[in-house]
């Protein structure tokens, strides 16, 4: 027997039905993904199929039995979910949590202008991204705007076979020799990132010739919507790239699409929880779910990680399973949690970047990252032995195939998960996701199998 470790693709180690399977799984994702293009409509999706499979929300069950299926939305933006086990709370539950939030342009507060004949919504970008992959390719508009009544109205245009699209229209090479003597952080000015929103007078509008195409457009949003101009302010707007979700390669062994940091590992945190479920004998663990929002800006806000609204949740779980008196902190001290992140596969063409040893390859499987940060692990959630020796030996028992990785190689760079808030909860908590090549890219780039596999991990988590 070797003593070597050898790191397998998965596809040459399944069986045929796990094939199948995961081809299955990969469809039900890219229709979730072409669906789930915002927080809110991840929510939105997530919430349909849990209650396609027996979920309930919270506030309905004034008591919870072994056994009862919960959801509790917060503000629209991040959802948290629980499936309750006959072991006692303060024993601790096993968690898996993901973000819904990915990399965007938002709107400005006061988008609208008109220049050179061209209506424009000025945008912010949202998230780490590199400019200049958002220049000159099809955008969608989704969103939610409150009217004067405060209600709420849904924006979905570009992704229906007959809605138009948008763009930022990018300089063309003749005329960017100026332009393309900046270094790729600066070519692109960030104020400069408007979107093409129209190019029509409105011949009518009693405004001033140069802003007649600004009217046109306020007059089409007014029909449609039943908004004005000041009604940006009150809206949460974003531009999303606006192609679809689609298999990569002759093979179709890769899956493209926007968004998959980290729908993909949302999808798999809300598959795992319900599959789980219905799979068990029965619930022992209290399994508990979560999809929440702001990760790509720090973790910060009420829909976030670090929103308190997570510790009033396990507060009306352990009130209403009639657990009171137990010590809150207790319950998270002893609670096991995977930190459902994506993690950066190793490029074909820059493996100068990663550390091959200790990167993660597509195909071969779901990542654990022992620890993530930068340099010197500066601000790294660093997952104990002990721990990684527990999650190992669940993967290794249940046939999860999995791989061990660094984000990538020591000062190229680093990031950060929402491990480190759980962390600081007191539990016990490792970074375990999907390996992405062209992350935060509007085209990002995953293996079939990798997601397939990611779900399997979750939900041997959940199971045991
Ligand atoms: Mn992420
Ligand atoms: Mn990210």
């Amino acid at each position: 027997m070797s003593l070597k470790y050898e790191k397998k693709d998965i596809y040459s180690s399944i069986t045929e039905e796990e094939i199948f399977n995961a081809d299955g799984y990969a469809k039900s994702y890219m229709e979730f993904l072409d669906k789930a293009r915002t927080e809110y409509l991840a929510v939105e999706e997530a919430v349909k199929i849990l209650e396609m499979n027996g979920f309930v929300s919270l506030d309905e069950r004034p008591a919870l039995e072994i056994g009862d299926r919960v959801y509790f939305i917060n503000k629209n933006k991040s959802l948290y979910v629980a499936v309750i086990g006959s072991e006692e709370l303060v024993k601790g539950v096993n968690i898996v949590g993901a973000h819904i939030d990915s990399p965007r342009l938002d709107l400005k507060p006061m988008p609208l202008i008109e220049k050179s004949g061209a209506a424009l919504l000025k945008t912010q970008y949202y998230g780490g991204i590199k400019k200049y992959q958002w220049m000159s390719i099809p955008l969608a508009m989704y969103g939610v705007v409150y009217n004067k009544d405060g209600e709420m109205i849904k924006v979905a245009i570009g992704e229906e076979d007959d809605d138009p699209v948008f763009t930022i229209a990018d300089l063309l090479p003749h005329l960017a020799k100026d332009q393309l003597k900046l270094n790729a952080n600066d070519f692109i000015d960030p104020e400069k990132m408007s979107v093409l929103v129209g190019s029509i007078k409105d011949r009518d509008a009693e405004s001033k010739e140069t802003e007649k195409v600004k009217a046109n457009i306020l007059k089409i949003l007014n029909e449609k919507y039943n908004i004005e101009e000041i009604d940006f302010a009150r809206s949460e707007i974003s531009f999303v790239p606006a192609f679809k979700t689609k298999f990569i390669g002759l093979d179709k062994g890769l899956i493209g699409g926007y968004g998959q940091d980290d729908r993909v590992c949302a999808y798999a945190t809300i598959r795992a929880i319900i599959d789980a479920a219905d799979e068990a004998q029965d619930v022992s663990k209290t399994m508990i779910a979560m999809i929440v929002d702001k990760e790509e800006i720090g973790s910060i806000g009420t829909t976030s990680m670090s929103s308190r609204a997570f510790d009033m949740f396990i507060n009306k779980i352990i009130e209403k399973t009639n657990s009171m008196g137990i010590d809150k902190l207790e319950v998270f001290y002893n609670s096991k949690v995977l930190s459902a992140d994506v993690t950066a596969g190793v490029s074909p063409e820059y493996e100068e970047v990663s550390d091959i040893q200790n990167g993660s390859m597509l195909g071969c499987g779901v990542s654990l990252e022992k620890y993530t940060g930068s340099g010197g692990k500066y601000n790294a959630s660093d997952a104990n032995a002990s721990y990684m020796s527990e999650i190992m030996g669940l993967f290794e028992r249940n046939n999860v195939m999995f791989q061990v990785g660094t984000l990538g190689k020591i000062g190229k760079g680093g990031g950060g998960t929402i491990a480190y808030i759980l962390a600081d909860k007191g539990c016990e908590v490792v970074d375990c996701g999907t390996p992405v090549l062209a992350m935060h890219s509007p085209f990002e780039v995953t293996s079939k199998y990798d997601v397939y596999m990611t779900y399997l991990a979750y939900k041997a988590f959940y199971k045991e």
